[in-house]
């Protein structure tokens, strides 16, 4: 049951789900179990075709080790960009970092990366796609295709390679920090960080990478006052926490409202870890930003969650930053249209 709740001193009404103050979902952090292993599992049933589909869709995606480099992706969407102009359309960033992944086993290496790339490159563009036609049937390669476009696909567009996505401090806004995923944290218990501390200066605009609908918006005691936003596709769950104290969000916001890519949806801060709303904790003030892929149900929400490392995508997204202007009425942060 929800509980609406009217925080008086704070301006804004908010509606928890019951379990947030109670569990681990959407925490800064998750079970350290599901951090092990990259698995792709295969259907092995058939199904006749008159057959009543599945209640659940299930992915057999269960685990994503984004290890894409900041120098692949910006190799790959260019490239893209050539094919597009080449004609040919159904190679895309996306299916030259799974070739690229499949040659490095997904441990990307700046050298023989480019080497590969370049190396196909060529030989698309003399007509020549062996190389990565004899990939079609290939389990791992679909494995890397799917698990890159279900990243990559809200923020660089599959037609026509365009990034569509926005870095989550706005244009002018401050902001440092470093590949902290995996790292070890341990308020309430102990666990992995799942996601990229972006720090910055209290009430920077925070803009929503890619636009989707507030799915969760308010207080958690991992994350402070946090916001929730689910892509129109479903397969991405954007998390944003530790927003400022006494004002996290801008007025306008609430629940079920949808967003697009670059408009403003709350202001950086240091709240979080304490069941109390609206404390700060200790440490430096910072955005807490966390990607999710969700291929089926039962990805939403416990074990079977999938978290991505940003990091990389944050720094491609440092070329692409929302500008915000005060509005004279209301003093507040707001996308610039
Ligand atoms: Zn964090």
């Amino acid at each position: 049951m929800c509980v609406m709740l009217l925080l008086g001193g704070f301006g804004f009404e908010f509606t928890p789900r019951h379990h947030d103050l109670n569990t681990e979902r959407n925490s800064e952090y998750q079970d350290s179990a599901k951090q092990s292993k990259p698995t792709s599992t295969e259907t092995t049933e058939e199904k006749p075709a008159d057959q009543e589909p599945e209640e659940e869709k299930r992915s057999t995606i269960r685990w994503i080790d984004f290890n894409a480099s900041l120098e692949m992706l910006k190799k790959t969407n260019r490239a893209h960009k050539t094919l597009i102009e080449k004609g040919i359309t159904d190679i895309g960033t996306c299916e030259l970092l799974a070739f690229v992944a499949l040659r490095n086993g997904n441990k990307f290496n700046a050298k023989a990366d480019t080497k590969n790339l370049d190396k196909l490159m060529a030989e698309l563009k003399k007509g020549d796609r062996t190389n990565i036609d004899k990939y079609a049937d290939n389990k791992y390669f679909n494995y890397y295709v799917e698990s890159f476009h279900a990243v990559l696909d809200g923020i660089i567009c599959k037609d026509t390679a365009a990034v569509t996505g926005f870095h989550p401090v706005a244009k002018g806004f401050w902001h440092t920090g470093h590949d902290d995923f995996g790292n070890s944290r341990s308020y309430g218990f102990k666990r992995k960080h799942l996601g990229h501390d972006l720090y910055g200066g209290v009430g920077a605009p925070i803009v929503a990478v890619e636009g989707g609908t507030i799915t969760e918006l308010g207080w958690n005691r991992y994350g402070g006052w946090r916001v929730g936003i689910r892509s129109e596709d479903t397969k991405r769950y954007y998390y944003y926490a530790h927003l400022k104290k006494d004002k996290p969000f801008p007025a306008h916001l609430e629940l079920g409202q949808k967003v697009t890519a670059g408009d403003v949806i709350g202001f950086l801060g240091n709240t979080g870890y304490s069941t109390k709303p609206n404390k700060n904790m200790s440490g430096r003030p910072h955005l807490h930003f966390g990607m999710q892929i969700i291929l089926d149900p039962s990805q939403e929400d416990g074990n079977g969650e999938i978290w991505i490392d940003v990091y990389a995508i944050c720094r491609f997204l440092s070329g692409h930053k929302s500008t915000v202007v005060k509005d004279p009425e209301t003093n507040e942060w707001e996308r610039k249209i």
